[in-house]
């Protein structure tokens, strides 16, 4: 069986690499091609994934990168177009919302190819984010679904999707959160910032509806200032492109830092007193690693987190953020809300089996 994966942005990596493992311990049967579309490009946004998560090299570089939505996702478009015509592969799988997400689907199915999404049924319900156009468009042209969880799956039948082409699989997230935990290693500029392990709050901030608002980020930067704990930033290329254009401030408590390879994220997040974030991933990666999560969006898509209480949505507002990073609560985190670490068989098994 012939498999195209398209990915491109940096929670495509972390996803395909326990994928394609997978894939070439239990499931030889399957010949992966990658094709990597170049919108996350930075070393340290890109590279340093498939060094330290052993991703196989993609055969394909797109180089597409850089530009707006619409740039972006037409030159995917075409570049995909002439590739997947000589590669004729039997599916091609994509992963979560990216401009590179919708580009993989719609030009497979323009081609007649199947397409499988892996996170699919994800709603934040707010149309004005890019992520949830990409989302919806690719869960309605794939032809095999893998939902996380229950909730997810609700919402496609609810949107009318065909049930039988709907399979919970539970998270491939919780799969690298269970897998790479032994390997995380402590981040070099750690030692350096004298904050002390356990004691610090970890923080990271790239949604677009937090970035490119001046309003959102002063509340969210004021918000952290008055944090009773040291706060660790690493910080994502846009946040740091807006804020130096915004003229913003970073308080004297947040360390800032470049984005962290994969392996020390894991380290920060198991070593925080707990996590503020805009990211889908960090949120979720707080639960896996038993942490108080503090999400900076005023809606989340990982709506069961906020339902078992270790997720707080706070919005931008500072005095809500204060209020939540300082609050000395505790939570008892209820097991199980994404699957059991075993979706990227599961997910394997179910393309197998279509095979068959
Ligand atoms: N991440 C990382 N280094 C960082 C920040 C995040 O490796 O400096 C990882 C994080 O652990 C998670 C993923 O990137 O697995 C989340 O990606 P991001 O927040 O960019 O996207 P989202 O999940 O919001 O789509």
């Amino acid at each position: 069986m012939r498999v195209v994966t398209v990915i491109g942005a940096r929670p495509q990596f972390i996803k395909a690499a326990v994928v394609s493992r997978a894939m070439s311990e239990s499931f030889r049967e399957i010949n992966e091609t990658i094709v990597h579309t170049g919108q996350h490009y930075d070393a340290n946004m890109s590279d340093i994934f498939f060094d330290q998560l052993d991703i196989p090299r993609p055969q394909y570089n797109l180089g597409v990168g850089g530009g707006g939505h619409g740039q972006n996702t037409g030159r995917m478009l075409e570049k995909l177009e002439g590739l997947l015509v000589e590669e004729r592969p039997d599916l091609v799988l994509v992963y979560g919302d990216t401009d590179s997400t919708l580009a993989g689907a719609l030009t497979a199915t323009k081609l007649h190819i199947p397409v499988a999404h892996i996170e699919a049924g994800l709603r934040s319900f707010n149309r004005r984010m890019p992520e949830e156009i990409n989302r919806v468009l690719t869960d309605h042209v794939a032809e095999l679904l893998f939902a996380p969880s229950l909730t997810a799956r609700d919402n496609l039948i609810r949107e009318g999707i065909k049930e039988n082409t709907i399979h919970v699989v539970g998270d491939v997230m919780y799969d690298a959160a269970l897998y790479y935990r032994e390997r995380s290693r402590c981040p070099e500029k750690f030692e350096r910032l004298g904050v002390e392990v356990g004691e610090f709050l970890l923080c990271t901030i790239h949604r677009a509806e937090n970035t490119d608002n001046p309003v959102r980020m002063q509340g969210i930067l004021s918000g952290l200032a008055v944090a009773d704990l040291p706060v660790i930033l690493p910080m994502h290329p846009r946040t740091k492109a807006k804020l130096t254009t915004m003229g913003l401030i970073i308080p004297g408590n947040v360390h800032v830092m470049e984005p962290v390879g994969y392996l020390e994220m894991v380290w920060l997040e198991m070593n925080s007193r707990l996590i503020a974030t805009d990211s889908g991933g960090v949120q979720k990666e707080a639960y896996f690693h038993g942490k108080r999560c503090v999400t900076l969006r005023d809606e989340t898509e990982w709506v069961e987190l906020v339902d078992s209480g270790c997720n707080t949505l706070v919005g931008s507002d500072d005095t809500r953020i204060a209020d939540a990073v300082n609050a000395p609560l505790q939570v008892e985190l209820k097991e199980g809300l994404y699957g059991d670490g075993d979706s990227a068989n599961r997910i394997l098994k179910v393309l197998t089996s279509k095979r068959s």
